[in-house]
């Protein structure tokens, strides 16, 4: 590195050091309000006084209230100021922050990190600070590494291929790889959904952006869209780099069109500039956007079409190893008593996300601290799991055990009736980790994509439905809601049988309309039909469900050895993967062989 070069790295960590500073300062004042208040108390003569600090401005008005707002353009704010004679004050080279220097800030930083950091150069330590655009957070450095994320390798596995593509762009094209520019990490609150975000940028020592969805909105009209482009011409000039945008579904939420209200045309504004953004990269601009969302429901289609973010990664909630491995990714801050389980910890924190986890460790040191330990044990987590419990209790988090052996013989009854019946979809994976409203889920991946359907595969679908409730009641004997969805599932499957894919026997291959119960599906060509019809079809829906659950029920009955075996890898492990559930049904297979064995011997004998 030349004189020059190191002299200007100076300069530009002394001004990220201001940058950081003013942010801090910021984060510690009373109250925050909208620039577009400050400018109306303003204009009525409410302002006593304004300190300035860059574009962060701390404002007193007239009945003493301190407050803080952020300036998107302090140059031009600096008139209105003069003109209502406040008293101005500004923290260090303030004055000049606020006029030229402030406006050449920019400039300074942008010539000194093309000349550090210019793309022949680059090497590990490209890593930190380049500019800072005006208003969103400057790049941290950062030295988050996908080692500090635990439990979550599928996501993993995916998201290194986007490292590979940052760190090696060229090796990328030449190969004509397909270079990933939206990613959607979808999940609930807490599953370090930024932490990975992060962590892609540490792992490929590429500068990260980052800002938050709500961000852009707060602001008046304009703004926000201004702000994304500011955002993104700042990024291109430091590709490739990340930009990672938090709570997306706060610009990106469906636009509704109804209610038209000013902070939904800010967000459609702002929406418009995103997409605008992200369809206008050059291929050489290796600049990827991460988002997160616990909300994918809610998002604009817009977002999701191919070259937006088309790449969606599920990140759920941890599972039992999940868990440990966490845990010990954040005990490794602590001082840990010798012989402390992590796996009896998390074994009791199921529904915990990372957060709490993190939490979780965090007030069992705190526990130990108070108690003038040396180390922290089972015993503080135990304390400090019943104090973090109280809260999620509230939010209905932990589940009682009786429901948790109720929901793993329900998953269970899904998925060894797909595992049994010929003509199904293989398990992908099966867990009683509660994730939404859904105390458990069974997921199957069809092997190939399907566009028809046989009669068989239909009937079986059903079957897998009612095995839930099956099972429910071959084991306790008695139902429960649990199976709710699972019945309109398959209520819905066998009136498409009847009347659409005219599969039944009974009413024949013709299209009934279904429009009484306002399904979409229902072709405008289909036949109207008399009461009498419409009973015969009512009738052939319930013969239909009643035959697959009676078939369903002695299958399961028969191989209810099965069920337990399963039930209880469930209960232990929480997920059990296609894999290992092909381990547990040869398990039960040869548990059988040897019991038929027995007594073939015991007749022969
Ligand atoms: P999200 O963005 O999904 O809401 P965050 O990434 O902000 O979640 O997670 C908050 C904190 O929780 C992280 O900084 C980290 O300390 C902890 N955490 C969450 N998930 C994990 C994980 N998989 N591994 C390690 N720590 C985690
Ligand atoms: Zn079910």
């Amino acid at each position: 590195m030349s004189q020059i070069q190191t002299g200007l790295l100076v300069l530009l960590l002394t001004f990220l050091g201001v940058v950081g500073y003013n942010i801090y300062e910021n984060e510690t004042t009373p109250e925050e309000r909208s620039y577009s208040e400050f400018v109306n108390l303003l204009e009525q003569d409410k302002i006593k006084s304004v300190h300035l600090k860059g574009g962060e401005i701390t404002a007193e008005d007239t009945l003493t209230h301190s407050f803080s707002t952020y300036a998107p353009d302090v140059a031009s704010l600096m008139p209105l100021l003069k003109d209502k004679k406040i008293t101005v004050t500004a923290e260090s080279a303030a004055e000049s922050w606020g006029g030229s220097m402030k406006a050449m800030l920019p400039i300074f930083l942008i010539l000194g990190g093309y000349l550090i950091f210019s793309r022949n150069q680059q090497g590990p330590k490209a890593d930190f600070g380049k500019g800072k655009g005006k208003g969103f957070h400057p790049k941290e450095k950062i030295n988050v590494s996908f080692n500090d994320v635990a439990g979550i390798s599928e996501a993993r596995l995916e998201l290194s291929e986007v490292v590979d593509s940052l760190t090696n762009p060229e090796k990328f094209s030449v190969l004509g790889g397909y270079i990933p520019k939206g990613i959607l990490l979808e999940g609930p609150p807490g599953t370090g959904k930024t932490l990975l975000a992060k962590a892609i940028a540490g792992e490929a020592s590429v500068p990260f952006y980052s800002i938050g969805g709500s961000d852009f909105v707060e602001m008046f009209v304009g703004v926000g869209a201004s702000r994304v482009r500011d955002l993104f011409t700042e990024a291109k000039k430091n590709a490739p780099c990340i930009i990672f945008i938090d709570e997306i579904d706060a610009i990106g939420g469906k636009r509704s069109g109804g209610n038209a209200s000013g902070s939904n045309d800010e967000r459609e504004q702002t929406l418009n500039a995103l997409l605008v953004e992200m369809d206008g990269f050059d291929s050489d601009e290796t600049v990827i956007i991460i988002a997160a969302t616990n909300r994918p429901d809610m998002l604009d289609p817009a977002l999701l079409r191919p070259g937006r973010f088309d790449r969606q990664v599920t990140i759920a909630l941890p599972d039992v190893k999940g868990r440990r491995k966490i845990l010990e990714v954040h005990a490794k801050k602590i001082v840990l008593a010798r012989g402390t389980d992590m796996s009896t910890i998390a074994r009791g924190i199921p529904g915990f996300s990372g957060a709490e986890i993190a939490n979780l460790v965090n007030e069992a040191a705190l526990m130990a601290a108070r108690k003038n330990k040396t180390a922290v044990d089972s015993g503080d987590f135990e304390d400090a799991k019943d104090k973090i419990s109280l809260g999620l209790e509230r939010k209905n988090l932990v589940i009682n055990e009786k429901d948790r052996r109720i929901t793993a013989y329900h998953e269970a009854g899904h998925a060894i009736t797909a595992k049994l019946l010929p003509d199904t979809d293989p398990v992908h994976k099966i867990t009683i980790i509660p994730r939404g409203r859904a105390l458990g889920l069974t997921q199957q991946v069809p092997l190939d994509d399907k566009y028809t359907y046989s009669r068989d595969y239909l009937i079986n679908r059903i079957k897998i439905l009612m095995g839930g409730r099956v099972a429910e009641e071959i084991i306790f004997n008695h139902q429960t809601t649990g199976a709710s969805n699972d019945i309109v599932s398959a209520t819905d499957i066998a009136s498409r049988f009847v009347c659409e894919f005219g599969m039944s026997e009974a009413i024949g291959p013709i299209a009934y309309s279904q429009e009484q119960d306002g399904h979409l599906g229902s072709t405008s060509s289909s036949k109207a039909y008399s009461e009498k019809t419409a009973e015969q079809i009512d009738q052939e829906i319930k013969n239909l469900i009643g035959q697959c659950y009676k078939e369903t029920y002695d299958m399961l009955e028969v191989n209810n050895k099965f069920l337990h075996k399963l039930a209880e890898a469930l209960l232990v492990n929480e997920t059990v993967d296609g894999e290992e559930f092909e381990i547990v049904h040869q398990c039960f297979l040869n548990d059988k062989k040897i019991e038929e064995n027995i007594r073939n011997k015991q007749k022969e004998g």
